[in-house]
């Protein structure tokens, strides 16, 4: 039998990245690839880009100028190392990579890394290969399924993809050009990937997508099931107890996932939403097609439907024209919304979208200076938020060993951390926690009750506060 050949995957950006890393491991493991946690010995390198940071072109550059390093020590111990820049980046820089770091063997974007088996042997026999197409066909059709083993060992909370591409074209965004218009997998395939994800043990499913609750994909009945439909569905799937989704537009945020936020105890109080400024002419600016009250208006309704529903948010400063006035009405909305915990990032414009032809570009130090402004309100709401936990009781579904011996970590109901001394057999279940402590970014909670010894478990309901 031949030795397994080592894979390591390095992921840059957002929880998209992550699943689709995963995916590509699942895909090359019948060729006998096997993941391996570091770079150094590793046959087959696969950087999956980001392009939605700043300099995102340039970290990858930079990376690869370490890669190139370890390839020139592999071909000097007579060993191969194959090379590949995949994701958002390889979309939009293409060839350009492989002229500017020639170490590099493949280069393929998000709709391609279901013939990644072609590509390496093309690659193999060409000495490059390139794909950065947008298919027609449907790649999730053509993925290998992981072993339940494989499944397992991933832990307890996993990400499912429902949803790829975006057709809102927010005037500082690649996602439209990179990942492709709206695409929404079959409802049934993604039925038949939680199945699997709760035979594997997963208690919690994240549904992720570009422009999640624009979800329209096709129902067993032929006909386009909304997000809200396919979450009531999922809930259904017996030992799936926590459900959460992201990334949400504003826009689609309709009646029927207001009311799923009500009705169906696994989804969770916490939302992502993002809103990216408080200004009305900044968002016009970005074409974000909602207005600071129309934003308003959405979170008063899931507040309605929801009472503790913790919200968090992405914002952009220093957006093309964004004057004082229009930073202040952001941290006005930040005041207003009592978010608790948000993304935020200096704008900087990505070649081809409209904003970085925009004449009006705001100075590096006001953009700085308002960034430093609007992380400390936002961590002030969070301090806010987590001060109010203290003394709750928190179901918190254990994900791992903490970094201390007798210590379990898991997460709230909200996506906070929290730590307990409690044994280890408890990871991968759901128990009753009292809030003893807070930090920065966590909490620390004693059980209240051990379900190993109490069978019979109800989940925690909370009052309002978040
Ligand atoms: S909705 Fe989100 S993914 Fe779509 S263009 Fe706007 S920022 Fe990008």
């Amino acid at each position: 039998m031949n030795e397994p050949r080592k894979l390591y995957v390095k992921s840059f950006g957002c929880q998209m990245n992550v699943y689709d890393s995963r995916r590509m491991a699942d895909t090359l493991a019948p060729l006998g690839y096997v993941e391996t946690a570091t770079a150094d010995d590793a046959d087959l390198i696969i950087l999956n880009t980001c392009h939605i940071r700043e300099k995102a072109a340039e970290k990858v550059y930079s990376e690869l100028g370490r890669v190139r390093r370890m390839k020139a020590t592999a071909q000097a111990e007579g060993r191969s190392l194959v090379v590949a820049v995949a994701g958002c980046v390889a979309q939009a820089e293409g060839e350009e990579i492989i002229r500017r770091a020639p170490a590099v063997d493949l280069v393929f974007g998000p709709q391609s890394y279901h013939r990644l088996p072609g590509l390496l042997a093309r690659a193999e026999r060409d000495g490059k290969a390139i794909d950065t197409e947008f298919p027609l066909d449907d790649k999730f059709d053509h993925l290998a399924s992981p072993s339940l083993a494989a499944t397992r060992s991933r832990g307890v909370s996993a990400f499912v993809t429902v949803q790829e591409g975006c057709d809102k074209f927010c005037t500082f965004c690649v996602v439209p050009y990179t990942r492709g218009a709206e695409l929404s997998r079959p409802v049934d395939k993604i039925v038949a990937e939680v199945e699997h994800l709760a035979a594997a043990g997963v208690r919690e499913v994240t549904l992720i997508g570009q422009n999640v609750n624009a979800y329209h994909g096709e129902g067993p009945n032929g006909r386009p099931w909304s997000l809200a439909r396919l979450i009531e569905r999922i809930a259904q799937v017996s030992g799936i107890d926590r459900l959460r989704y992201t990334t949400s537009h504003p826009c689609d945020m309709d009646e029927d996932l207001i009311a799923a936020h009500r009705d169906l105890r696994a989804l969770m109080p916490q939302l992502h939403l993002p809103v990216q400024s408080g200004s009305d002419s900044i968002l016009a600016a970005m074409n974000r097609r909602h207005t600071r009250a129309d934003y308003l208006e959405v979170v008063r309704r899931l507040r309605d439907a929801r009472p503790d529903l913790a919200l968090t948010s992405d914002f952009i400063v220093g957006f093309p024209g964004e004057t004082e006035s229009d930073f202040a009405a952001t941290l006005g909305l930040i005041g207003e919304i009592g978010y608790v915990g948000a993304f935020s990032f200096k704008y900087s414009p990505r070649p081809g979208t409209p904003g970085a032809e925009m004449e009006n570009q705001v100075a590096e130090e006001a953009k700085s200076e308002r960034l430093q402004i609007l992380q400390g309100a936002i961590d002030r709401s969070q301090a806010a938020f987590n001060r109010r936990c203290l003394g709750r009781v928190f179901d918190v579904l254990f994900e791992r060993p903490g970094r201390h011996s007798g210590q379990i970590v898991g997460r709230s109901p909200y996506l906070q951390p929290v730590q307990v001394d409690a044994p280890a057999a408890l990871i991968g279940e759901i128990a009753a926690v009292t809030v003893t402590a807070i930090a920065s970014n966590s909490l620390f909670g004693a059980l209240t009750q051990n379900p190993l010894q109490q069978p019979t478990r109800e989940l925690v309901l909370l009052g309002a506060g978040a």
